[in-house]
């Protein structure tokens, strides 16, 4: 039976702790809970259920999630950290490729080492970085629920490997909660279809899941309530993101700007414009909006046929994954039951349209919000280990096949690449040479045959095998995969019985210690860091406002009258004064007073500006 608490100060039962459902994204996450109905709800007020999965830190190093700090991006480039989790469990060799794509400073020092960020001197890994969005969930779960919120699912892509996956774990555990599961984000999102709840249904599906900067997808068979990934494929770097640059490139060919002579603020400036571009086109609304550049106000226009000129590349290639995906699986697409459509790039139009190259229209599903749909499957598969449901069972398969390397440099699998999890599988190995009483076994994840275009996870040594002539001992090495995609190895020399065991996680990784010092640095400083952090929300957000009004006031002093300049002059002085000693609702009450008076003026440069976009020129 379940314990209820109660709260001896007030009185009241108290509630249980809330278990929930977490979608850790590239460009957004979203946290969810099962609700006392049975049905799974996204968390937050309806304008911010999805928080921007942006970290910026003020000047004191205080960080701010979310909203606030994409408002930081474009004047604080270097300050605001986004895409963190392209970042996660990853080398700087492993993203050297992309380094130019952050506007931030990430770390080359050490290209074996996972990756760190440097903000104002001080150095922070992406596993801080995320449990720094996770916390931010995690409050606004707390808060929309009134309920203590400790134990969640967390989301992964299908291609994550061991390292980021056991990243996203110690991010979990930093952000103070118990990661009950890793769960692979189609399966989440085939569980938020309701897929599989009846048991009497069997269904064939694929899930197609194009985020901000990751692409996926894979074919599941659901039966009698079991989940099985049939097969996954997909590009890790590739998403909306992409989009995005392909627009800042096509804005900068074709108005003659060299990037070199743009400054990372510009950079960031164009990105976010470029983003809005995309969203306004492919929801069928036209775009024109302005940039200033050595000090000439450069319209900016954006039409459906340059989208997708842009977009069909992309979308190309995540054809070729789903055919991939679909041989890998042995299923035709006519087999394929529904094509369920993940992530908030499947709202350009073209992508429904592309797939009806592959799929029929009556194939392709996408009823829900592709915002929400792994977030809510997340709370589900929470629930179910919360021991709610116990009609769904998870089975889940491996994406990358592990092995140990053997003599020449060459990967030899012991679990192949879509083998169902949890599982384990042995192989025998022997020595090389007489008398040899150490083994060194390197672990490694991928597909090519050569360990070095592979990923290393780890290696360890099996020591004090007795001497014996080579090729005699016989060195058990076994595999032994959780259901969370996490490894753990042993090896055994069954002649002697010597033997070693290790957990693979350390290299990129944070060892225990250190998450448990940082968990306990958190915790303490919880409630002040709470209260501090509003107040200072509110401090970026009236500084954001106060740059911008000064800024256009001085840009187009002739469009306001004598009077007006006074008058915005005096609020900004206002707002200045409340942020620099009053309380976050008085500077709130600032930001609000300046942001009406000010609004129409915006408008009316609006007017002008549309006018000469439609025009074509440019205006100064
Ligand atoms: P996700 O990673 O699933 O949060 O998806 C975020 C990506 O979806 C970003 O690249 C957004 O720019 C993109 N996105 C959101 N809404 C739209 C839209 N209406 N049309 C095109 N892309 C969108």
């Amino acid at each position: 039976m379940a314990k209820i608490g109660i709260n001896i100060k007030g009185g009241t039962l108290e509630k249980p702790d809330a278990v929930v459902g977490i979608d850790l994204g590239t460009t957004n996450s979203l946290i969810a809970v099962v609700g006392e109905n049975g049905e799974a709800k996204v968390l937050g007020k309806s304008n911010d259920v999805i928080v921007p999965s942006i970290v910026h830190f003020d000047e004191s190093g205080t960080a701010i999630v979310g909203n606030t700090a994409k408002l930081a991006l474009i004047h604080n480039p270097e300050t605001t950290i986004y895409s963190v989790k392209r970042l996660l469990g990853r080398s700087y060799k492993d993203i050297a490729k992309h380094a130019a794509f952050f506007t931030y400073r990430i770390i080359d020092d050490n290209e074996e080492q996972m990756v760190r960020v440097l903000v104002n001197d001080k150095y922070y890994t992406p596993i801080e970085l995320s449990a720094i969005i996770l916390s931010e969930l995690k409050r606004k779960a707390e808060d929309a629920l009134q309920a203590q919120v400790s134990k969640a699912v967390i989301t992964v892509p299908a291609y994550f490997n061991d390292n980021q996956r056991q990243a996203t774990r110690d991010a979990g555990k930093l952000a103070g909660l118990d990661v009950l599961r890793i769960v692979n984000e189609p399966t989440a999102a085939s569980l938020a279809y309701g897929f599989g709840l009846d048991p009497n249904h069997q269904k064939t599906i694929a899930v197609y899941d194009l985020g901000g900067g990751t692409f996926d997808v894979s074919v599941l068979r659901i039966e009698a309530g079991i989940f099985e990934v049939l097969s996954t494929n997909g590009d890790t770097s590739l998403g909306g993101d992409d989009v995005d640059r392909g627009i800042v490139d096509h804005w900068l060919q074709s108005l003659n700007i060299d990037p070199e002579s743009l400054s990372r603020n510009q950079f960031s400036e164009l990105r976010l414009l470029a983003e809005q571009a995309k969203i306004s086109v492919s929801s069928g609304n036209p775009f024109s909006g302005s940039f200033e550049n050595n000090n000439i106000l450069v319209a900016l226009n954006f039409d459906e046929t340059t989208l997708n000129q842009i977009v069909n590349p992309i979308l190309d290639k995540t054809l070729v994954c789903v055919k991939k995906a679909l041989l890998d699986a042995g299923v035709q697409a006519s087999e394929i039951d529904e094509v369920v459509l993940v992530g908030g790039s499947t709202r350009l139009p073209q992508v429904s349209a592309q797939l009806k190259s592959i799929f029929k229209a009556s194939q392709i599903n996408n009823s829900l919000d592709p915002d929400e749909v792994v977030a809510l499957g997340a709370a589900i598969e929470a629930d179910v280990l919360a021991g709610n449901r116990r009609d769904i069972l998870l089975l889940d398969v491996t994406p990358l096949s592990l092995g140990i390397e053997t003599g020449g440099g060459l990967m030899d699998v012991i679990i192949p690449r879509n083998s169902k999890i949890p599982c384990s599988a042995a192989r025998e190995y022997t020595t090389s040479v007489d008398g040899q009483v150490n083994m060194s076994i390197a672990i490694f994840q991928g597909e090519r045959e050569l360990v070095a275009e592979n990923r290393k996870l780890v290696s360890f040594e099996l020591r004090g095998i007795p001497a014996m002539p080579a090729g005699f001992p016989k060195v058990k090495i076994k595999f032994l995969l959780d259901a969370d995609g996490i490894l753990r190895v042993s090896a055994e020399e069954l002649r002697s019985g010597v033997k070693q065991e290790i957990e693979v996680k350390p290299q990129y990784g944070l060892s225990d210690d250190i998450v448990e010092s940082m968990l306990i640095d958190s915790l303490t400083n919880a409630q002040t860091d709470l209260e501090l952090r509003a107040l200072i929300e509110a401090k970026t957000e009236g500084r954001q406002l106060i740059y911008t009004a000064e800024r256009f006031i001085s840009k187009n002093s002739q469009m306001l009258s004598a009077a007006e300049t006074m008058e915005s002059q005096k609020l900004i002085q206002a707002l200045n004064e409340k942020i620099a000693s009053g309380s976050r609702d008085e500077i709130l009450a600032g930001i609000d007073t300046l942001n009406e008076y000010t609004k129409p003026f915006a408008e009316r440069l609006m007017d002008i500006a549309i006018g000469a976009a439609l025009k074509g020129t440019t205006i100064i």
